[in-house]
């Protein structure tokens, strides 16, 4: 069972070593993967933001080139306000003259504070004849800000300039591109071209300064950067082509340790639930078979003792029982055929009488029933051939041993099949539990006359005696029966009652 032991737990240390191969993998490849796919993916998702952003701004400067070329639109405030609406995204068109002096606004106009924007920078690129796309600023209106402006051109020289606002603290810009989700906690944001925050979830963070702009490199591509306060992000970015803006996407590494730690832990508690199971039922199984087992070898054992012990089948599994009731089923063959081996041992193999073993045990137990107190009362016969050797001398030792069946016979029917003992040769023994002094006499009288009569000319000489009436022993009691019987002898075909 020892050996059963030792692989159970073998193959408990081969799981927590599976668990933790597992494990090393998982860390080193696994998650080394999710790093750079999760910053791929970033890169991607920054780079088709990127996209959606372009084709957006173009058709905002195309509509914004659209409302300066058409004078018609530029003159009609109806017109102007009308197709501002094809357009969303442009919260506020301005129609400036070449003074820079607001001619006409349409859209979400706030009461402008100021009537000249002459000085704006925008203004400026557009009257030299660019079309052009401001950083972020913040407005006249004290909101954040990027404008596209686009120069008139009245013949072959520049009139004034068109401005498309788009508010950044709105919805306009958010409306340009798919504004998913990245993980629990990642997000989009959109920096200017010299790094201040165009868009961002939180409002509040626009028109700041960014930290990673600094670190940001080339058209695209991804690392993974501290936040403000010291944390990992994994940050994919992209530039905006013409804008010069960057699109970045964030997602805090925490929110991916979190995860993974989630399923690194899960996969090893279950692995060592799976562990302690497998131990568990293979206690359970080992039990379940060395449990009989250890019954049989010790009932084995005791049976090389000469004990004869059955095995209680209901207590095992079901594989088992067949195995025990096979077992029991031999002991019980085995302890009769003891039965009968003891008592063909306690038998005299010619008479059929109980030999003198079978007596001296008889002794034995008769002396423990003394001691104890238990024997109330016993009556002994001694018997002896009178003149057998002469019959043996002329009729020789078959005739002799007819005599002696005979005089068994004769015995076995008058005290009882089981009162009856040959001590060897032609002496025999009677001995009668709990009889009266008269019933033992009377006894010894019908054998004594039976034999008389039955035992071709030989006679019986018996002497008797009594416990507790002659003697307090058994020694005493045999020695006494042994006297009458010798003062039988003398006279022969006698039965001579002890006396004092
Ligand atoms: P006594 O009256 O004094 O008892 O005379 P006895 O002839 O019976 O003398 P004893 O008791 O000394 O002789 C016993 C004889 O029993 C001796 C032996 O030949 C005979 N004998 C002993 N065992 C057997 C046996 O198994 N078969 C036969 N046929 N004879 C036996
Ligand atoms: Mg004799």
């Amino acid at each position: 069972m020892k050996f059963l032991y030792k692989v159970i737990l073998m193959l408990g240390i081969l799981i927590a070593l599976s668990c933790f191969v597992q494990f090393v993998v998982f860390n080193k490849f696994f998650i080394s993967n999710t790093d750079s796919l999760l910053l791929s993916t970033n890169e991607k998702a920054s780079k088709d933001v990127s996209m959606q952003l372009v084709e957006n701004f173009n058709k905002i400067q195309n509509f914004v080139k659209t409302v300066a070329s058409d004078e018609e639109i530029r003159e009609n405030q109806e017109l102007l306000d009308k197709f501002n609406e094809i357009i969303p995204e442009v919260d506020v068109v301005t129609i400036l003259n070449s003074k820079g002096d607001i001619l006409r606004m349409s859209g979400n106009v706030h009461s402008p504070s100021v009537s000249n924007l002459a000085y704006t920078d925008y203004f400026h690129q557009a009257i030299h004849g660019k079309t052009y796309i401001s950083n972020v600023f913040t407005s006249a209106s004290v909101t954040k800000v990027v404008v596209i402006s686009v120069p008139i051109v009245k013949d072959g020289s520049i009139d004034g300039v068109v401005a498309g606002t788009v508010e950044l603290q709105g919805t306009s810009l958010a409306s340009m591109f798919d504004n998913k989700k990245f993980g629990r906690s990642g997000y989009i944001s959109i920096l200017d071209s010299h790094g201040y925050v165009v868009y961002h979830p939180d409002k509040g963070e626009i028109g700041k300064k960014s930290i990673v702009f600094g670190k940001l490199q080339g058209k695209s591509g991804s690392k993974i950067m501290k936040d403000y306060s010291g944390k990992d992000q994994f940050v994919g970015f992209s530039k905006v082509p013409n804008l010069n803006w960057y699109v970045i996407v964030i997602t805090p590494t925490a929110d991916i340790m979190t995860s993974r730690n989630i399923v690194v832990y899960e996969t090893f508690i279950g692995s060592v639930i799976v562990g302690i199971l497998i131990i568990l039922l293979g206690i359970y199984t080992i039990k379940r078979y060395s449990k009989p087992l250890d019954k049989l070898i010790f009932s084995f054992n005791a049976l090389k003792a000469g004990k004869y012990k059955k095995i209680d089948p209901y207590n095992y599994g079901k594989e088992f029982q067949e195995m025990v009731r096979v077992y029991n089923h031999t002991i019980e063959r085995l302890e009769e055929e003891y039965n009968d081996l003891e008592e063909a041992a306690d038998i005299d193999s010619l008479t059929g009488a109980y030999n003198r073993r079978a007596f001296n045990n008889l002794l034995s137990i008769l002396k423990q029933e003394i001691s104890n107190c238990s024997l109330e009362s016993l009556g002994v016969l001694l018997l002896d051939i009178d003149r057998f050797k002469e019959l043996n001398d002329t009729s020789g030792h078959l005739a002799g041993d007819d005599i002696l069946k005979k005089l068994t016979q004769i015995m076995k029917s008058t005290a009882g099949d089981r009162s009856v003992f040959r001590f060897g040769g032609d002496e025999f023994a009677v001995v009668i539990r709990n009889v009266s002094d008269e019933r033992l006499l009377a006894i010894a009288e019908v054998i004594r006359l039976k034999g008389e009569e039955a035992l071709n000319g030989c006679t019986v000489s018996i002497g008797t005696a009594k416990y507790p009436k002659d003697a307090y022993s058994i020694d005493k009691l045999i020695d006494f029966a042994d006297k009458a019987l010798y003062i039988s002898k003398k006279s022969r075909n006698k039965v001579t009652t002890f006396v004092k």
